[in-house]
């Protein structure tokens, strides 16, 4: 089988090496006694891999990932994003939100036709322009000090679960941000467009696109092993249809 990202969607991110999870077995999770491959999707946890062989992806912000208690556990990627981010990443299945006293420093992450994208809630968007003699544009360097937020909350289920949840009066008033335009890697048949996201995704093109409007460095691949397992995951489906 061949665990090659060339000929893929994903042959520019810098992943981690494959290695640890083709040498994977099936084992059983050390906390529910599951029967799991590569990691348990309900402890969100490796099984079968030592936690040191894999990598770890440091965010600049607490993400919080509501997940509806139906959304199917099997499909879902939050699981991803905290075994890959354990210091950054929690999970809460709804209706458990944890409480959020200044809304002020949340942000959900949310499509919709009202929803500021994520460029426009950073200051100084309109003076892009202007360099200063660093090269980094004053509008750029005036971003740079200020944080956007200090949480982001990510809803994980699918559309109507998500209007449900979003409506909570506990999410209502937190402020919203949409992402910029985003395509997915992943373009199953399932006649989703290509602008509906996985989760692991979504919160993917969050951080890269924050660190593209706010960061001097340019972006470097930093937070492109979040889609380590999602990446695997494709090959997977495509290794299993080639030798079909
Ligand atoms: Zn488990």
């Amino acid at each position: 089988m061949a665990f090659e990202l060339a000929a893929t969607p994903f042959r520019r991110l810098k992943l981690a090496s494959f290695a640890p999870l083709i040498s994977a077995e099936r084992a059983v999770c050390p906390k529910c006694k599951s029967s799991r491959k590569y990691f348990c999707y309900t402890c969100f946890i490796p099984v079968g891999i030592s936690e040191s062989s894999l990598p770890t992806v440091e965010l600049p912000l607490q993400v919080d990932i509501i997940k509806h208690s139906l959304e199917r556990v099997g499909k879902s990627t939050s699981s991803h994003a905290r075994i890959l981010s354990p210091h950054s990443v929690n999970i809460h299945i709804y209706p458990d939100i944890p409480s959020y006293s200044d809304t002020n420093k949340v942000l959900l992450l949310f499509p919709g036709p009202e929803t500021p994208s994520l460029d426009s809630l950073l200051p100084g968007k309109t003076t892009e322009h202007k360099q200063c003699s660093t090269g980094v544009s004053s509008a750029k360097r005036q971003r740079l000090q200020r944080p956007l937020c200090e949480r982001l909350i990510v809803v994980d289920s699918t559309w109507s679960q998500a209007k449900r949840i979003t409506a909570d009066d506990r999410l209502h008033d937190i402020p919203r941000v949409q992402l910029k335009q985003a395509e997915t890697f992943f373009w199953r048949k399932q006649s989703k467009p290509s602008h509906y996201l996985a989760t692991i995704e979504a919160i993917y093109y969050f951080f890269k696109q924050l660190h593209e409007l706010q960061e001097e460095r340019s972006y470097d691949g930093q937070y492109d092993n979040l889609l380590y397992f999602f990446a695997f995951q494709y090959l997977l489906i495509k290794n299993k249809k080639e030798t079909k």
